[in-house]
Formats: structure tokens, C-alpha cells, sequence
């Protein structure tokens, strides 16, 4: 799942952490947040669809007293075309290396594909023609890299990495599902979207990470608490948006290292066996696909910057 090792490399992959855990190593375990570093390298291929606001005040201000048709004051419609703009959805985890599992015992890759493929459909519905679902193989260090390199060599405008939640090995309790000796933990639950503050275009993922969030919520969805809670010990991560549920959580490799914004979601967790279920619901699979292509569409919006929405 979602969190970071500090110490993978005194853990074998095959360690029983393994399945919440590898496919988000941190890159660098000296990583500290640097605003600074953000703020330096913020310049992202986005650019050429999204004129940054200041531009287009300076343009504007240039044309003096006149008045404009408000076609004009919409660059961002014409530079977000849905036709051609590229989100790439990123698959967490491999067939070979699935991640979490679930209170029941299926794996997190399932989830994360079925419910990667229904973003999917509901985007290209939606227009959203170049969406693209990424899927990876191998091992999971080397799978964090390789799906880098595709979703920069994509050129993807966006990049969303789609995960389910389970817990520490530590707060797993046992259970029986099916006669089969297995895990559970009912303490947590809910969606969260991480972003990385080292990612090249940081604020445009924050943005993107704030819609997703938002949509999710305005759906009566909650987000998981807990990862800005100390019980979480290294797990732990600072809460960006306490309203929506967004976190950052910098060493993400799939965040830092991408070319273009990325944002991770946790759908829900699979571990809690109340929870577990709604994700294997149709109506939540929907509602969670519905939220994201809304949150892709309002991105994609004129961003009002100057005038406020109409
Ligand atoms: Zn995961």
C-alpha cells in the first residue's frame, strides 16, 4: 500500500510486509521536505495546456481598456482539450507482486485493475480519448521504475496511481474467512490521495489531488484519518487538506520521479472487512469512478482565475 520505507533496505522484498508495503519505497531515505527544492523545479509539461494565471494576467493587462468576448478569457478550454489530453492510470502493484491483501484474501492488484479499468471507461466516455491505463511487471522496486519511465514516455499530462488501503502488519488481527486462517483489521477506513511536494509540477498536483478529494467526499465518501496520527509511527504523514483528505508523502517514487503531476489514491480499504465489501460493490466502484472523471473534467475546466467562475 501507500507508505514509504525508511528501511527497506534491511527488509527482504519477500519480507511478510512485502504486500502493503514495496510499492512505495521511498527513493532516498535522506529526503527531507524541501519547499525550496518544490518550488525550484516547478516547471511541468502542463504548461503548454494551462497557461499559468500570472501570463494571462500580464497578457490581459497588456490589452489595456477593451473589452472581450468571454471566449477569450477561457485559454485553459482551449489548452485542455479533452480529445487530447493524456491521463495515464497507473495500476498499483504487478501480477507478480500484488500488494496488500484483503480481509478476504484477494489481492490489492485485483482491485486496482478493476477499478483502474472503470476510471478508464468512464473517462474515454467522457471524451477523455487519450486516456491511457498503464500496467506493470516484475518485481515491485523495479516495476516503481519502469512504470515511471511509461508515463514519461507517454507524455501523459496526468498521472494517477490507483491503490487500496490495508494496515501495518502490527495492527492485523486473525480471522477465518472460507475455513482459511486470515487477516482483518476494522480500525480504519476510507479514501486518501497523496501527492509528493518534489514532484516537478507539485502545485498542479496538488490541484488535481484537491479535486479528486473533493469529488470523493461530495459523495459522502470519508477519508482514512489515520496517517496523520502518530499511531501510525513511520507511516505517519502530513495532512495537506484536513477538509478532503489529502496527504503528502514526498518519497513516493512514483510521485517524485514522474515528469508530469501525479497524485496516488487509495480508494478504500480492503482490509477492513466492512469496507472490503463496499469496494467490491458495483455502486461504490461507480461512485469512486464517477468522482475522479468529475475531477478530471473540472481540472480540464477554464480556470477562472481572473474573473471567477462565470
Ligand atoms: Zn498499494
Amino acid at each position: 500500500m501507500v507508505v514509504a520505507i525508511a528501511v527497506f533496505a534491511l527488509l527482504p522484498i519477500e519480507a511478510s510486509d512485502a504486500g502493503w508495503l514495496p510499492d512505495l519505497f521511498r527513493s532516498s531515505p535522506k529526503h527531507a521536505k524541501s519547499p525550496k527544492r518544490a518550488k525550484a523545479t516547478r516547471v511541468g509539461k502542463l504548461a503548454r495546456h494551462r497557461a499559468p494565471p500570472r501570463h494571462r494576467a500580464m497578457r490581459l493587462a497588456a490589452l489595456g481598456p477593451v473589452t472581450l468576448p468571454l471566449s477569450a478569457l477561457k485559454p485553459a478550454a482551449a489548452k485542455c482539450d479533452p480529445a487530447t489530453f493524456r491521463i495515464v492510470l497507473d495500476v498499483g502493484h504487478t501480477a507478480q507482486s500484488e500488494g496488500a491483501i484483503s480481509a478476504r484474501n484477494v489481492a490489492e492488484f485485483t482491485f486496482n485493475l478493476r477499478l483502474a479499468k472503470l476510471i478508464e471507461e468512464r473517462l474515454k466516455a467522457e471524451g477523455f480519448a487519450e486516456t491511457r491505463l498503464l500496467l506493470t511487471e516484475g518485481k515491485a522496486r523495479p516495476s516503481l521504475f519502469k512504470r515511471v519511465a511509461a508515463a514519461n514516455n507517454l507524455h501523459a499530462d496526468l498521472l494517477m496511481s490507483i491503490h487500496h488501503d490495508s494496515v501495518p502488519n502490527k495492527m492485523l488481527e486473525d480471522w477465518e474467512f472460507e475455513g482459511k486462517k486470515s487477516h482483518f483489521s476494522d480500525r480504519f477506513s476510507g479514501y486518501s490521495v497523496f501527492v509528493s511536494r518534489d514532484n516537478p509540477d507539485f502545485k498542479t498536483s496538488l490541484r488535481f489531488a484537491e479535486l479528486v478529494a473533493g469529488e470523493m467526499k461530495a459523495q459522502g465518501l470519508h477519508y482514512a484519518e489515520q496517517y496523520s496520527q502518530a499511531i501510525m509511527g513511520r507511516y505517519q504523514h502530513p495532512l495537506l487538506n484536513k477538509d478532503t483528505g489529502v496527504y503528502s508523502n514526498d518519497e513516493l517514487i512514483v510521485l517524485r520521479k514522474t515528469a508530469m503531476p501525479a497524485i496516488l489514491l487509495e480508494a478504500g480499504s480492503i482490509i477492513n472487512r466492512d469496507e472490503e465489501r463496499e469496494m467490491n460493490s458495483p455502486e461504490r466502484q461507480n461512485l469512486i469512478s464517477s468522482s475522479v472523471a468529475s475531477a478530471v473534467k473540472e481540472f480540464c475546466e477554464p480556470r477562472w482565475a481572473l474573473l471567477g467562475p462565470p
